[in-house]
């Protein structure tokens, strides 16, 4: 504070200008000057000035003439005292005197700068609290008293929160309470939940057997909290009346509730003082023990992710497929060790930059570009080392984190595959041999003469038989040629005309079960680069099934559509339909629902050939379908795009 007035007595004139002038004045205060110790005696008895500032030597009264004369007026109030020379004897009897403060000269101005305004502040602070009723003073202790404990709590809560580590924030919470309550000691117990017992956990101080401190819930002073869930309190003649292994004068127990659920109790205690703790320790306990049972749910919490993690990371680690996860923006986020040794890449690579670069192989880069354009979940065929290993790769889309690959190696299988296709292709080759004798030889039985009805009927059976093996035998054929990539041939396929070309197969076989059939075809759509013959394939299977799964007189309609870069094929039936627990399974070879094997005439083959098509015309094929109400088969073909920049190269 500034504008105080200072007295200062001063006989060297150079000096007291300086001081008024240069220094006193430009601080702000109001300065009187006075050139000797009457002079200044008289100002200050008559003026009361804040502070005197005085020479010691000078002529007439010295300076601390001057104070004594003050003082025995009844004169209080600051006194510096200039001095040149620094005798103990001198700075004695100044301080008896009630000297405030004491400068040798030559002296630093900031020195005398500082010594006026500590000086000054100590009388204003001393003025201020001659007024303060002893009242206020106390509740402004307790104010400071009770700033201190919201600080410790408020410090307290923001450790618990922000500490993972059980043990650390526990101890920090009894140390804590310790404060808090002014007590001599602190604990806290948890409740062991496979025993039911309570153990010590944390304490203040080394506790007798501290580690293998363990306490029923049923006959211990802790364990009642447990019990009640309500807070305990004791002190002198309360506890005597109990008997506790470990002697206490008084004490605090609180529980530590979450949720309806006592986690253990936290307690404060006196062993050698008869202090006793009051509700306000009791309150501060309580808001501690909330913030400790926060931090036991939280540490559990993270234990139990740390473990589902570290079996997460164990399990992603040692298993012999190979993952890949990416962000949302194909850039890798994930490899683990099988991918890493599929790929041959090192640890450094893997992370942080976009899977083309990654992972340099076309399929991969394939898969993860294909995946944007369509679907939640696709599979692929990676090729590894010039065909030698194959893997199969199932990409799967997860909302927020990005796309995850995994892989596993399916050589074996593939060689198994392909050695049955094999001996499939070359027994249903020798198959066809007698099944032309046999079917010509029934002709001839035929002809050679008059049958009876009975020869007739058998006859009858034999070339219906011999005729299902034939279509089965074809099928096969047909199946094996289109997996093993035969007829790999491509151009731009117009699909309307195919369409037309698969209708006519089948135009026949609706015609005579009298059934609608409504065909909705857009004038103009883009080709699709494919193999002719079997895509008019594709679509007279579906529409042979179609009419074949519907009853005499019902509907069968067949649409096309182009959406985006995709051309959408639909057919959809009033038929039978089929049910849900069949739906994942009819696209594999010899799967037929229960329905149709003791009903309709099939292979299982068909729905077989029309999927095989359609991957290897990159498309997608899915059912929707309801039993007795109908089905739809949609087939997603690529539209082609003769600028389009080739997938692999993207
Ligand atoms: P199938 O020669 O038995 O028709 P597919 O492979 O074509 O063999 O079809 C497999 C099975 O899927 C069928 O046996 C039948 O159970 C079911 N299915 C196929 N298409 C339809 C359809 N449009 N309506 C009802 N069921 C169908």
């Amino acid at each position: 504070m500034t504008g105080e007035r200072i007295l200062l007595v001063e006989d060297s004139m150079e000096l007291r200008h300086f001081l008024v002038g240069d220094i006193l004045r430009p601080a702000g205060y109001d300065v009187l000057s006075a050139v000797d110790g009457d002079e200044g005696f008289t100002l200050a008895r008559d003026l009361r000035p804040d502070l005197i500032i005085a020479d010691y030597q000078m002529p007439g009264r010295d300076g601390l003439s001057m104070l004594r004369d003050l003082r025995q007026e009844g004169i209080e109030g600051p006194f510096i005292l200039i001095t040149a020379e620094g005798s103990e004897a001198l700075a004695v009897e100044a301080l008896r005197l009630g000297v405030s403060d004491y400068l040798i000269k030559p002296f630093d101005v900031d020195d005398l700068l500082n010594a006026i305004s500590r000086v000054l502040r100590q009388h204003w602070t001393r003025k201020i609290a001659e007024h303060i009723p002893a009242q206020l003073l106390q509740t402004n202790r307790e104010l400071g008293q009770r700033l201190n404990e919201l600080d410790t709590l408020v410090t307290v809560g923001k450790r618990v929160t922000g500490k993972l580590n059980l043990r650390e924030v526990l101890n920090e919470v009894v140390k804590a309470a310790v404060q808090l309550a002014g007590a001599e000691q602190g604990s806290l117990f948890l409740v062991d939940r496979a025993s039911g017992e309570l153990y010590l956990y944390a304490s203040s101080d080394e506790m007798p057997s501290k580690e293998n401190l363990r306490l029923s819930v049923s006959d211990s002073l802790p364990g009642s909290v447990v019990r009640t869930r309500e807070p305990l309190t004791l002190a002198g003649e309360e506890l005597q009346k109990i008997k506790t292994h470990y002697f206490f004068r008084s004490l605090i127990y609180v529980p530590l509730v979450l949720k309806d659920h006592v986690l253990g109790v936290l307690g404060v205690h006196n062993r050698e003082t008869d202090a006793e703790f009051g509700d306000h320790a009791l309150q501060l306990l309580s808001v501690l023990a909330d913030f400790a049972a926060i931090a036991i749910e939280n540490a559990q919490l993270y234990a139990i992710t740390e473990s589902e993690r570290d079996t997460l990371n164990t399990i992603l680690r040692d298993t012999e497929d190979a993952i890949i996860v990416t962000d949302e923006t194909n850039n890798v986020v994930f490899c683990n060790p099988a991918a890493r040794r599929t790929f041959r890449l090192s640890d450094a690579v893997c992370q942080g930059i976009p899977i083309a670069e990654a992972i340099p192989h076309a399929q991969v880069v394939d898969l993860f570009a294909k995946e944007a354009r369509s679907g939640r979940s696709r599979r692929s065929e990676i090729y590894l080392d010039d065909g030698a290993s194959v893997l199969n790769a199932q990409l799967t889309i997860i909302e927020s984190v990005g796309r995850v690959v995994v892989m596993q190696d399916i050589t074996h299988l593939k060689e198994l595959d392909r050695i049955k296709s094999e001996f499939v292709t070359a027994v249903s080759h020798d198959l066809r041999s007698p099944l032309t004798a046999i079917l010509g030889y029934v002709e001839m039985v035929q002809r050679s003469g008059e049958l009876n009805e009975a020869q007739q009927t058998f006859i009858e059976r034999i070339v219906f038989s011999a005729r299902s093996i034939t279509t089965l035998i074809s099928d096969l054929l047909e199946l094996g040629k289109i997996e093993a990539g035969f007829d790999e041939d491509r151009e731009p396929v117009y699909l309307p005309a195919v369409m037309d070309d698969a209708f006519e197969s089948v135009r026949h076989q609706w015609e005579s079960r009298l059934q609608r059939v409504h065909v909705d075809i857009p004038s103009e759509c883009p080709p699709v680069l494919g193999n002719p013959l079997r895509l008019r394939q594709m679509i007279a299977n579906l529409v042979e099934n179609a009419v074949k799964y519907t009853p005499r007189e019902g509907e069968v309609s067949i649409g096309l559509e182009t959406d985006g870069e995709f051309l959408i094929l639909r057919v959809r039936d009033t038929g039978i339909g089929i049910p849900a627990k069949d739906q994942p399974y009819i696209f594999d070879k010899f799967y037929r629902t229960d329905e149709a094997i003791d009903n309709y005439e099939g292979t299982g083959l068909g729905l077989s050939i029309v999927k095989s098509i359609v991957e290897a015309h990159n498309g997608r094929i899915w059912v929707d379908s309801q039993v007795g109400a109908g089905t739809t088969f949609t087939i997603m073909l690529p539209a082609y795009d003769p600028d389009a920049v080739p997938r692999s190269s993207i």
